[in-house]
């Protein structure tokens, strides 16, 4: 094959673009980088050979190689791990294969510096060397091939390929630094630069000596300490260097906001480096739940895709576990149903779940930013993991009605009102739209505590937590939530029983509305809920709650709306005016709308279509007529 010149896939053009104008400060990145890339590609070709060793070709010393030249102006970072064949290469660093890559193309706003700053939110891998060079020569040859072959662009629309000859396996990158960047021919810069970023990569990064002005050779030295970071003791080990550790792990660039790092020795013996992000993943909410965790055996990475190591409730942790008890032969397929790697998830689970209690006891304003974070997620463990199931909900926080601090259940019934049997809660969209819920008056009025759920995930996990401390869950949307019994805290001292109209006249316009709703309705009743609003909507107590219902419905999932309950509050002076036209006869025509009218109203408030707006126009309008005489 001859030489081909092709373009670039459109994004990663424009990504180049801004690469190569960027205003980042923090160019040096662009060594780490590579330098993790060569490790990645000497740790898969370590996992290749343990199943064909004829890919080491007798050489199984893995190493990362530097070298300069002054002349030429050129930085070269060398690896002899598993390399990359033609298609490879044009895939690999043709396109954007990454998705954390593409998240950054689709957060690329237009503005200069803005863009420039996410290069360092999301790294942009290998194409970050463009940042200090005009051009780049990748030459790489996969092991157990023989053919090798180069790609060399300038960052601008198009590379080349060409075959090539190298000597071993493995790929060189050759950069061509830019004028303002040879500062990394200098080998104090490349030293630090190495020590800062790359220090935890357990293959060694060597210098190459190079020919001093006399002729004699220099050595080659070892910039990093080249041993895997979880194998060193904790005391060793600098929070810098956690987090450098952090970002290549993870491929995240923020920092880690809980690091855990231990050995396990007992039944299994295991070490884990893992990490909890300070923010969300990008991927957090895919339908694949992934882990990310990297397993190793015996300090060999074997796979970053093992579905068995974590539960998908805790896929926002990253980092590595390298088991000691695991065969190093073991293939990914071995891993499905591995008694060992049980043992070891149950480990894991229970010191993550304590580690992560301490915090939300110890220092609960940076628990909370966690739990924003992570909670809908870890939410997902109360039905998904039955043995932790009450220790999820131990974690769980809340926004409640009691205001802005987040409240755990223990807190919720630590507060309960005299008489209080159930934990009351409300589901909704938003925290805005819930804490206004006419369905909740009553329970402000009485100094009663609801908590808001807002997670889609709530509808879910409520009817798996069972109880809390003996305690039911209820849901103030439904019928046969008797706030009577409660010794609340009244606001205005008491019930106002006296501004209610009489249970005769009130029964009576009940009556009236039933016949003019009909099946619309499931019943109609008087609210010991309400204090302001004159009617709101609930669901009777067996029927599905009506937030759930909404999200069925809205995921095709429910193609008929449960008829519910329509509340009206006998002290709203709307509600006793109507009583009075009912009892004395009066007015029927308009008592039939006001129920359509007041039935629409309360769904409105709900957030729910009305089912007939021409119909609630041409009554509204006519009221509306009456009413300026
Ligand atoms: P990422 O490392 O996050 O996947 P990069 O842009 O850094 O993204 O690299 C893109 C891909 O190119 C890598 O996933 C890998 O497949 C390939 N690659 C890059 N450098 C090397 C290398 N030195 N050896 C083998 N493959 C490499
Ligand atoms: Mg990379």
């Amino acid at each position: 094959m001859a030489k081909e010149q092709r373009t670039f896939q459109a994004e990663v053009s424009k990504l180049l673009d801004i690469v190569a104008h960027s205003l980042y400060s923090n160019r040096e990145i662009f060594l780490r980088e590579l330098v993790s890339n060569a490790s990645d590609a000497c740790d898969k070709l370590r996992y290749a050979a343990l199943t064909d060793d004829s890919l080491l070709d007798g050489e199984a010393d893995f190493q990362i190689r530097l070298s300069v030249d002054a002349e030429a102006k050129t930085l070269t970072v060398s690896d002899n791990g598993i390399g990359m064949s033609h298609d490879e290469l044009v895939e690999n660093l043709g396109t954007i294969a990454r998705s954390g890559t593409q998240a950054f193309v689709e957060g690329l706003s237009g503005d200069e510096k803005k863009d420039s700053n996410l290069i360092g939110q999301f790294g942009v891998g290998f194409y970050s060397s463009f940042m200090v060079s005009d051009s780049v020569t990748v030459v790489s040859r996969k092991a157990g091939e023989d053919a090798a072959w180069s790609w060399t662009s300038d960052g601008r629309g198009e590379f080349t390929m060409d075959e090539a000859q190298k000597d071993g396996r493995g790929t060189t990158i050759t950069l061509t630094l830019k004028e303002d960047a040879v500062e990394y021919l200098e080998e104090m810069r490349l030293r630090t630069v190495i020590k800062t970023y790359s220090d935890h990569i357990a293959v060694p990064v060597i210098l190459e000596g190079t020919q001093g002005a006399e002729g004699e050779e220099a050595e080659d030295q070892t910039l990093n300490t080249a041993s895997a970071l979880w194998t060193r003791s904790k005391s060793e080990i600098t929070e810098e260097q956690y987090k450098e550790f952090y970002h290549h792990a993870a491929h995240a660039f923020d920092e880690p906001w809980l690091t855990l790092h231990n050995k396990a020795e007992g039944v299994v013996e295991y070490t884990n480096l893992l990490f909890v992000p300070a923010s969300k993943p990008f991927d957090l909410f895919d339908q694949e739940r992934k882990s990310r965790v990297k397993l190793y055996v015996k300090r060999v990475f074997i796979t970053d895709d093992c579905e068995d190591l974590l539960p998908p409730y805790l896929r926002f942790l990253r980092g590595v576990v390298d088991s000691q008890d695991l065969p190093l032969n073991v293939s990914r397929e071995m891993l499905q149903d591995n008694p060992v790697l049980a043992k070891i998830r149950t480990g894991l689970v229970k010191k993550i779940l304590a580690e992560l209690s301490k915090k939300a006891e110890k220092a609960p304003e940076e628990y909370a930013t966690f739990w924003d974070n992570f909670g809908a997620v870890l939410k997902e463990g109360i039905y998904e993991d039955f043995a932790n199931k009450d220790k999820v909900v131990e974690l769980a926080r809340f926004h409640t009605t009691k205001g802005d601090d987040m409240r755990s259940l223990a807190d919720y019934v630590a507060d309960m009102k005299e008489g209080q049997e159930a934990i009351y809660y409300i589901t909704g969209e938003d925290l805005d739209s819930v804490s206004q819920s006419p369905q909740l008056e009553g329970f402000k009025a009485k100094g009663i505590e609801v908590l808001l759920l807002t997670d889609p995930i709530d509808e879910f996990w409520l009817p798996a937590a069972g109880t809390y401390q003996e305690k039911e869950f209820k849901s103030a949307t439904k019928s046969g939530v008797d706030l009577d019994q409660v010794d609340g805290e009244t606001k205005d001292g008491e019930d106002k029983a006296e501004d209610k109209p009489d249970t005769p006249a009130l029964d009576k316009l009940i009556a009236q509305f039933k016949v003019a709703l009909g099946e619309t309705v499931k019943d109609v009743r008087p609210s010991h809920r309400l204090t302001d609003s004159a009617v709101c909507l609930v669901a009777d107590a067996d029927d599905m709650d009506m937030n759930m219902s909404r999200l069925l419905r809205r995921h095709q999932r429910l193609d008929q709306e449960t008829p519910r309950i329509l509340e009206l509050n006998p002290g709203h002076s709307l509600v006793k005016k109507l009583t009075a036209l009912a009892e004395a006869d009066q007015s029927k025509a308009l008592i039939d709308d006001a129920a359509f009218l007041l039935l629409d109203q309360a769904r409105i408030v709900e957030g729910d279509p009305i089912p007939d707006p021409a119909a609630f126009s041409r009554r509204m309008a006519l009221v509306m007529e009456k009413g300026l005489g």
